[in-house]
């Protein structure tokens, strides 16, 4: 493999029904960032049926060029023709760096693109920056410039890990939804436009889609909210999570909650925060009757002001907040809620 044959930055822009997901914007503006690093460009992969209609936004989010492979077989995603679509992307314009969400799709693509043009993924990535690695073990490359190094979390959390990929190309990460910045959108930006046929897109002889089922909620995804109301443990019981109810609903928020209470059965697993739920950045999270665990700081310390109840002055989490009450929630919620609705 001739490592200096790739060229540039590409994401995997993620849609499903012709909408974006979050995560297509946030590697743009990561990419871009590590683009300009490399004195290259970063440039969206889309795939998809009838998708031509979202390079506008990804253009406006900081794609330099977007390559579309549209076709009536891409509409829903099935492993095969997309793992097809994406390798047969790499093999024509070998890049430097692919990166795709750690979404569920993203899981289930990448390894497959990354084992079928044989490079390496590192999966789940919280942090890409471009560095150098110094302790290749290849006779005449000891010194490499330039490495995308890959951060992720090991080890239950326990551990932080940088990979590498210095002897294979492209150098593969799947990313962890919320944790990488979208660029500012600049309205009328304009990227350069490609489409791409990738051959063929083999008829998918092993799954065939039936029906879809939408899951139907009615309460706002904790990742876009603004405002998070989080519980803990130490709200003591499902029931009394009316209490966060009762403020989130005075301040326009959401309920969220650690892993100790899903595991309880108090709440479902998509309102969990951290390493193994989800990871949001709102302006406000507040930390209710939680420790601060490094596996709950890990989906929640980029939060932009962290507001912290609890009745151990020595919990962890106040080492992350930015406001603290140290007290009984039972006592401090209920005055909480009252003083912001007469406000
Ligand atoms: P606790 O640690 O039990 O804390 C309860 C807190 O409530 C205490 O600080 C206590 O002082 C306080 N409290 C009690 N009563 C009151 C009261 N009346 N008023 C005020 N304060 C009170 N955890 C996650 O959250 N998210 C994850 O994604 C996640 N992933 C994990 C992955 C792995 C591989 C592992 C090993 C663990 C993971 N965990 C995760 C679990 C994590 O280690 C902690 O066990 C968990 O976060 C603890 O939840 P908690 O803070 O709600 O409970």
């Amino acid at each position: 493999m001739n490592l200096e044959e790739y060229k540039g930055v590409f994401v995997f822009a993620q849609q499903v029904d012709n909408k974006l997901n979050g995560i297509a914007l946030e590697l743009v503006g990561k990419g871009k960032d590590l683009a300009k690093d490399l004195g290259t460009e970063v440039t969206a992969v889309l795939i998809g049926s009838d998708v031509m209609g979202l390079t506008k936004e990804l253009a406006e989010y900081g794609a330099d060029r977007i390559i579309v492979v549209d076709d009536p077989e891409l509409k829903e995603y099935r492993t095969e023709p997309y793992a097809h679509a994406l390798a047969e992307v790499i093999k024509k314009y070998k890049p430097e760096i692919m990166l795709v969400g750690a979404t569920a799709i993203g899981r289930d693509l990448g390894p497959r693109v990354s084992a079928r043009i044989h490079t390496g993924l590192t999966a789940d990535c919280t942090q890409l920056e471009i560095g150098d690695f110094p302790i290749n073990p290849i006779p005449g490359r000891e010194q490499l410039h330039n490495q995308l190094l890959m951060t992720r979390p090991a080890f239950g959390g326990n551990t932080i890990a940088t990979i590498a990929c210095p002897n294979f190309r492209p150098q593969m990460a799947t990313v962890r939804p919320g944790v990488m910045q979208k660029a500012e959108r600049v309205e009328g930006a304009q990227a350069v436009i490609e489409e791409f046929n990738p051959g063929f897109v083999p008829n998918n002889k092993y799954v065939e889609i039936l029906d879809i089922v939408k899951a139907v909620s009615d309460v706002e995804d904790i990742m876009d909210a603004k405002i998070l109301v989080s519980g803990g443990r130490g709200v003591g019981s499902a029931e009394n999570f009316k209490l966060l109810d009762d403020l989130a609903e005075a301040l326009g928020g959401t309920v969220s909650c650690s892993r100790a209470v899903v595991d309880a059965g108090w709440k479902s697993k998509d309102l969990q925060v951290g390493q193994t739920g989800k990871t949001v950045r709102p302006h406000v999270y507040f930390a209710i009757g939680i420790s601060g665990a490094i596996q709950h700081l890990a989906g929640m310390e980029e939060s932009d002001i962290i507001i912290a109840i609890n009745k151990d002055e020595t919990a962890p989490i106040f080492d992350v907040a930015d406001y603290g009450i140290v007290g009984d929630l039972n006592k401090i919620l209920p005055a909480l809620t009252e003083k912001i609705k007469e406000a």
